[in-house]
């Protein structure tokens, strides 16, 4: 099970709730609709919907639609159809900031009218200029001073749409000299003349994160407002707002550390540059570290959960290695995916003491510790393929597979011995002929002859052709996401091969979207969810069968 357990989120709620500070729990989960969710998405969706599941609490799913520009419905529908599909559930309907627009603004109205926030008519530049530095305080805006009856006229006229982009903002009036920058006045409101997915052409200006967060906390009743390390420096602020609205609640914030995964860039703007220059097919390509490019690569829910699980919550930012997300998938699918053979670069393999019409049908366990799961029946005929990769007309005795002369065993059949082969014009072998012992299946050679090792093989009569898609890791550099563009130097040339002409079982065929397997000897692979069908098979590898990083 995979809940967050011992983390020090989980024990400070603990404490909230024995010392009756709290009755129910409540957390969100508060993903902009900008892009797809990723997986350090996925780490806080773990950690917001599994303290709330622990303590019998609830989590909202709210959409902090607050900047239209980058927004759209795509993106909602794929992240509540993420977030479902990590096997999490939010309370009621799904919520939007953009709903509480209305409610904001009184609130913005309502700290004009105490003197504590005022329309300021500084572009950018000069505002970045009172702003002061880390070393320096700032200056107070020459616009500090207006009166709450000029602050309410303009700020009501700039919801009307009377200002141009840029010209005028709401500003709290905190402190320019603070040593936190967030307290130097910040921005509430800024306008922008664009229509909103949710509330079209309702609103021209919109408010800041700071503004709307603690706010919808409040609103939502809730207990935990839990976010990442960045928003330390803005929990002053948080905390100020709440204390100068008339909100019906008290929220607090607190912070955990953003999962960061080597070999892997984990930011919505350069996963959208990835899919604007057509670096991959789209936010799901299999490549993506998106929850919906996981799907499609054949991970598993429950290897996600599992994930966050192992690497844990805490108070500072890390680098995980992405071989733990790896293994996680990996010891999944080895426990739970059924078997079945496939060969990925083909050589014919003709058994010559096998009649040409014979038809022997073996039966093989679908997983070798789990007798539950069944059997599958395989066709043995005269014609088969081998994987070329799995014969050599002379080798040492380090190479464990079909030699000429040579016996190996066919994975789940007979023992075979190649006594030929025929090779075209160029030398190249085209064919491997070999003679079954008889009486060899599940049992040894009766000449005490054993094979050197087992090799995976697909009749060529009953087996099906299939499109198998390799995938190797997006980025060939450990840390892709140093520096700002850097990133898209570092993509690796590799990162997909395509084989058009792999042969599968003839099971294989008949499996539905998304299901894994492990494809024995070759590694873990999953039916793509859109494309496979049994006519026209098409499937991903998800992942090698061991971790051969070197790490
Ligand atoms: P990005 O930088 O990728 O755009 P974001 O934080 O802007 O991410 P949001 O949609 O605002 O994206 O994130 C929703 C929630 O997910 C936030 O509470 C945020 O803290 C959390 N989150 C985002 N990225 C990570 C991460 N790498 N690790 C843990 N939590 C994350
Ligand atoms: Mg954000
Ligand atoms: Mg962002």
């Amino acid at each position: 099970e995979t809940r967050p357990g011992n983390n020090f989120l989980y024990s400070l709620i603990a404490d909230d709730l024995a010392k009756g500070r709290v009755q129910q729990v409540v957390t969100r989960f508060p993903p902009e609709p900008n892009g797809y969710l990723h997986v350090g998405h996925a780490k806080s969706i773990c950690l917001n919907f599994g303290l709330a599941e622990s303590f019998g609490g609830r989590c909202n799913l709210r959409f902090d639609d607050t900047n239209p520009e980058k927004e759209s419905q795509e993106f909602i529908e794929s992240i509540k159809e993420d977030v479902r599909w990590l096997g999490y559930q939010w309370a009621g309907e799904a919520r939007f900031a953009s709903s509480y627009f209305g409610q904001l603004y009184e609130w913005a109205c309502e700290l004009v009218r105490e003197g504590a926030a005022y329309v300021c008519d500084l572009d950018a530049q000069q505002a970045r200029e009172y702003r002061g530095t880390l070393t320096e305080p700032g200056r107070n805006s020459p616009f500090r001073d207006r009166s709450v009856a000029e602050n309410l006229d303009l700020l009501a006229r700039m919801k009307d749409g009377e200002f141009d982009e840029g010209s005028r903002v709401l500003r709290a009036k905190i402190d320019m000299a603070s040593p936190n920058m967030n307290l130097r006045d910040p921005i509430l409101y800024r306008i922008r003349k664009v229509p909103h997915h949710q509330t079209g052409e309702e609103w021209v200006i919109y408010p800041t994160y700071d503004f709307a967060h603690g706010q919808e906390d409040a609103i939502e009743g809730v207990t935990h407002s839990i976010c990442t390390l960045e928003f330390e420096d803005h929990r002053p602020l948080y905390d100020w707002l709440l204390a100068h609205l008339p909100v019906p609640g008290r929220p607090r914030q607190y912070e955990f550390g953003r999962l960061n995964l080597n070999y892997t860039v984990t930011s919505k703007r350069k996963l959208r540059q990835l899919v604007d220059d057509a670096v991959v097919e789209g936010w799901d390509d299999p490549r993506m570290p998106t929850i919906a490019g996981m799907r499609r690569r054949g991970f598993t829910p429950a290897s996600i959960r599992c994930f966050c699980d192992m690497i844990g919550v805490t108070r500072s930012d890390g680098v995980v290695d992405v071989a733990m997300l790896e293994h996680a998938i990996r010891d999944d699918l080895n426990e739970n995916a059924p078997r079945g053979m496939c060969v990925l670069n083909p050589l014919r393999l003709v058994l010559t003491n096998v009649p040409a019409d014979h038809r022997e049908q073996l039966v093989a366990p679908r997983h070798p510790s789990r007798e539950e799961l069944g059997n599958r029946e395989l066709t043995f005929t005269r014609e088969l393929v081998i994987d070329a990769d799995d014969f050599r007309e002379e080798a040492n005795k380090k190479y464990k597979r079909l030699v000429l002369g040579k016996r190996v065993r066919l994975r789940n059949a007979y023992v075979i011995e190649a006594h030929d082969v025929v090779k075209d014009a160029t030398g190249k072998i085209i064919e491997v002929q070999a003679r079954i012992i008889p009486d060899t299946v599940g049992e040894d050679p009766a000449d005490g002859i054993k094979p050197k090792g087992v090799i995976q093989w697909v009749s060529v009569a009953t087996g099906k052709r299939a499109t198998v898609r390799l995938y190797n890791r997006l980025f060939n550099h450990e840390a892709p996401d140093r520096g700002d563009n850097a990133f898209m130097d570092f993509l690796n040339p590799e990162s997909l091969q395509v084989v058009e002409d792999a042969w599968i079982e003839a099971a294989l065929a008949e499996a539905v979207p998304e299901q894994g397997f492990q494809f024995e000897r070759e590694g873990y692979f999953v039916a793509d969810r859109y494309q496979h069908t049994p006519e026209r098979p098409v499937f991903n590898r998800t992942i090698g069968l061991r971790d051969t990083s070197g790490a």
